[in-house]
Parts: structure tokens; sequence; C-alpha cells
């Protein structure tokens, strides 16, 4: 009466529905949302991911912040004139 045990190999399949591609494990999924997707969806700008935004506002924060202390350092030394 032993049923026969179905070993189900688990694979990684992309998180977009219809990809079917399978996930490297090596490789990993997004950073960002933590989801599996392949080789090809894993770049935030191929699976439209969620924090896609927040990682651009992030980097455009960097920037901004960067040229805001560039030019207050042009300012200070002009003021020192
Ligand atoms: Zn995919
Ligand atoms: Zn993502």
């Amino acid at each position: 009466m032993d049923a026969p045990l179905v070993t189900k190999k688990f694979r990684h399949r992309c998180t977009l529905e219809n990809c079917n591609f399978s996930v490297m494990k090596l490789i990993g999924g997004c950073t960002s949302c933590k989801n599996y997707y392949c080789h090809i969806h894993r770049i935030p700008d191929n699976h439209k991911c969620k924090y896609l935004s927040h990682l651009k506002e992030k980097e455009k924060m960097k920037l901004e912040s960067r040229l805001l202390n560039e030019s207050t350092a042009k300012k200070s030394k002009i003021n020192c004139i």
C-alpha cells in the first residue's frame, strides 16, 4: 500500500509568467525585490522591478548631492575671494 514517492525536482522558474527560462541558482534573483528571474529578466529594467524607481531616485539623489557639494564648494571659494 505504499504510494510511490514522487520526487519532483524543484526548479526555479523565472518569476515572469510568460518566460520559460529557468533560474540559474548561482546567479540568483534580483537583489532589490528578491524575486527569482532568469539571466535576462534579472536586470531591474527587464522585469519592471518595483524598486526600480526607488533605485533610480537613490542614484539621482546621490548625483544631486554630489553636484550640490561641488557647487557649494565653488561658492565658498568665490566667497573667499
Ligand atoms: Zn525570464
Ligand atoms: Zn527586482
